[in-house]
């Protein structure tokens, strides 16, 4: 059967990173994930302490930071091995990283782009972490980078945000996604399937209400029950069932035609760290979940935008 999708060079019915990438910057480019030391509001009692539910503080790999030219040079080397001359993104990801005065992001951002090999910047943070003097700074990166910002938004529901802690409610959200679309700031927006009580019309409706906002970048995640989380001991005891591979995978399949074709699907599938991961563990084979989602579109006749 023709792939009736447009953004495509294979056999994908959505716009993945691989092809933005290659039709961006000529080719494939790595993520080099750092730590800058930040905290979350969510953490130091400014909004809470204990942070979302499912959160583990981010999946960073350093517990003390170390500078960031030498987190550089560790995941350049570890990216090297594959690829002797591949390129990165700096990707500011552990906990919330605009959460600084504007003078220690100015520090940390510059001595990453400053690295060789680093072509661009990309910054996970929450929406209400984005004040007029850090706005102004990411504008002009934005003038001579490639920057993206991340939010971390999960869902658009409030009672499934309450649930689990975020912080924020859903026309904070808005605010913080509108102030960055209108400097013209490339977003990339996070949601988590799974989280406990939401059903799959919930998910859709996550979808279908992220996508009419016409999101540059997407990342579809699972919900990963992870040691050390809240939401680990709600798993052990019993009150949190995951998502099993077959409802997941159909959910995204689903989502995915609620999509603009324009908006890039960074990723279908989570990345949490095995060594933390107690739940779902058919999701540590990522292979099998992309393959059958490419699987499904095809069966189905599925493609990303096919809502619209
Ligand atoms: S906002 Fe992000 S870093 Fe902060 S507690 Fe929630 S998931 Fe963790």
């Amino acid at each position: 059967m023709q792939n009736p999708f447009p953004y495509s060079d294979d056999n994908k019915r959505y716009h993945t990173l691989y092809y933005h990438n290659k039709h961006t910057f000529g080719g494939r480019v790595y993520k080099a994930v750092l730590d800058g030391g930040f905290t979350c509001p969510n953490l130091d009692g400014t909004k809470g302490t204990g942070g979302c539910a499912f959160c583990d503080g981010g999946s960073g790999a350093f517990t003390k930071p170390l500078p960031i030219t030498e987190q550089l040079s560790l995941e350049m080397r570890r990216i090297r091995k594959k690829v002797p001359d591949a390129r990165a993104i700096a990707y500011f990801q552990v906990h919330t990283n605009t959460y600084a005065p504007v003078s220690r992001l100015h520090e940390l951002y510059e001595e990453a782009l400053r690295f060789p090999g680093i072509i661009g910047l990309s910054v996970g943070t929450r929406p209400d972490c984005l004040p007029e003097d850090v706005l102004d700074y990411l504008s002009e990166l934005n003038d001579r980078t490639a920057l993206t910002v991340e939010l971390g938004v999960q869902t658009v529901h409030d009672r499934t945000a309450q649930r689990f802690g975020r912080g924020y409610d859903f026309a904070e959200f808005l605010q913080g996604y509108e102030k960055l679309q209108s400097r013209g700031i490339r977003t990339c927006l996070h949601i988590i399937n799974g989280l406990p009580g939401e059903l799959f019309p919930d998910m859709l409706e996550t979808a279908r209400v992220l996508g009419a906002l016409k999101p540059q970048a997407v990342k579809l995640q699972l919900l990963h029950i992870l040691q050390g989380t809240r939401y680990a001991e709600s798993w052990r005891q019993g009150d949190i069932t995951p998502m099993s591979q077959d409802a997941y995978m159909d959910t995204v399949v689903r989502q995915l035609e609620w999509f603009p074709p324009e908006t890039v699907i960074e990723r279908v599938t989570g990345d949490g760290e095995k060594a933390k991961l107690l739940a779902p563990l058919w999701s540590m084979d990522k292979i099998s979940t992309l393959g059958g989602i490419d699987k499904l579109q095809a069966e189905l006749d599925s493609y990303q935008s096919k809502a619209l």
